[in-house]
């Protein structure tokens, strides 16, 4: 995944600072078993971990001395021992996951348990990098203040091509290479910045309808086609974390030039440009709600759908070729990839279907709408801001903060 790390340090580390962080270990699974789901109880993290009672305690209590879990009694269940549900801790750390889109943005905060509750959004007021990176900037700040000493990184999903931590180009937003840095207040701060479908599609693997997936490949419509292969829960992104721009794979019209400077780009094909081509009318200034539009009326326009029906089956027959290459266990669909399926879903199965390799047919990977909807790339921010607090050393110096 693109992003600038403040974990992965090499382990040439003296043997001293080694057996220090040892002791995170028990730690560490406790709070990923919280992770995983919140409103879990000690003795069920007990029991998943192989831990005894007396160890789950003592660990649970250490973890509320350091600020970094709460306890509150469980409802009885009638049997077995009283227990206590675990929480992310109200004064614990958190991460603030911003998501930048083409009309808008918003920012949430997220605690250990990786859920973000959004705190602030707003629309563009104009896409200019500048304006939009220091309105962003602001409400982080904000977000910052409210929390104290607790924020521990910004994670920012944005709808543009992120290579090296840093956006090179958006045909969403209409950018170039954008310097994202001014977004956070301290610069001490770690910012982790990445493509919003790839988060998407690490999030879905996490929490999501592909969470027992070991191949998933996420595919989403906002402006063209985003998304992301996840393989045992990681997405692979390539050398540089530019991977998965699956939209600027050559499955449109050779003749048309797509705004990422290819020819006959997929992304071309699918979305509200191509279903206003499709009917004779202007490129829409935002894709998205147009598209939206076109499936609303096309129940009593003819003309309205069977331009959704064309950009259905465009859809189809490249998604054949992505499971063909890939091979997923599982497809998600997100943004307008799943009520674009849905409004012509005989036009869509029949190019899948054309397009799969024979053997394939039989027994094709289930496609299915992915289960954190629009909030997927919130969630993937907070789920790789946490991935590097979650660590020895991120939560050793969580506590050494605090001692100090
Ligand atoms: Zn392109």
């Amino acid at each position: 995944m693109p992003m600038t790390s403040p974990a992965g340090r090499p382990s040439s580390r003296p043997a001293s600072v080694r057996a220090r962080d040892a002791r995170w270990r028990g730690a560490l699974a406790v709070l990923e078993e919280m992770r995983r789901e919140p409103g879990v109880t000690r003795a069920g993290v007990a029991q998943r971990l192989g831990l005894t009672t007396g160890s789950a305690t003592e660990i649970t209590a250490r973890l509320r001395e350091l600020g970094l879990l709460a306890e509150t009694p469980a409802a009885a269940s009638g049997r077995g021992r009283p227990t206590t549900v675990l929480h992310p801790h109200p004064d614990g750390p958190v991460v603030i996951a911003v998501d930048i889109r083409q009309e808008d943005w918003r920012i949430a905060v997220a605690a250990l348990d990786g859920r973000p509750h959004v705190a602030e959004a707003g629309a563009h007021a104009s896409r200019e990098p500048g304006r939009v990176v220091a309105v962003i900037a602001e409400a982080v700040r904000r977000a910052c203040e409210r929390h104290g000493g607790r924020v521990r990184a910004v994670s920012v999903a944005v709808a543009a091509t992120v290579r090296h931590g840093g956006v090179v180009q958006s045909a969403a937003l209409g950018w170039d290479a954008v310097d994202l840095t001014g977004l956070v207040p301290d610069p001490r701060l770690p910012l982790l910045v990445g493509n919003d479908a790839t988060l998407a599609g690490a999030a879905e693997a996490r929490y999501g309808a592909a969470a027992t997936a070991g191949t998933a490949l996420h595919v989403t419509i906002e402006v063209g086609v985003g998304g992301t292969l996840v393989v045992d829960g990681r997405p692979v992104a390539g050398a540089a974390g530019a991977g998965g721009e699956f939209g600027h794979l050559p499955f449109g019209d050779p003749a048309l030039r797509c705004p990422c400077g290819a020819t006959g780009c997929w992304d071309l094909t699918v979305d509200g440009r191509a279903i206003a081509r499709h009917l004779g009318e202007p490129p829409p200034r935002d894709p998205r709600s147009y598209a939206q539009a076109a499936v609303d009326r096309a129940a009593r326009d003819a003309p309205a759908r069977s331009a959704v029906g064309r950009a259905a089956s465009a859809f189809g027959r490249g998604l054949a070729g992505l499971i063909n290459a890939f091979d997923p266990d599982i497809v998600t669909l997100g943004g307008f990839a799943e009520p674009l399926r849905a409004a012509a879903a005989p036009e869509f199965g029949t190019a899948l279907a054309d397009g799969l390799m024979r053997f394939r047919r039989p027994d094709p990977p289930p496609v299915v709408a992915a289960a954190l909807g629009g909030d997927g790339a919130l969630h993937g921010a907070a789920v790789t801001a946490l991935d590097g607090v979650l660590t020895e050393e991120g939560l050793s110096a969580w506590a050494a903060g605090r001692a100090g």
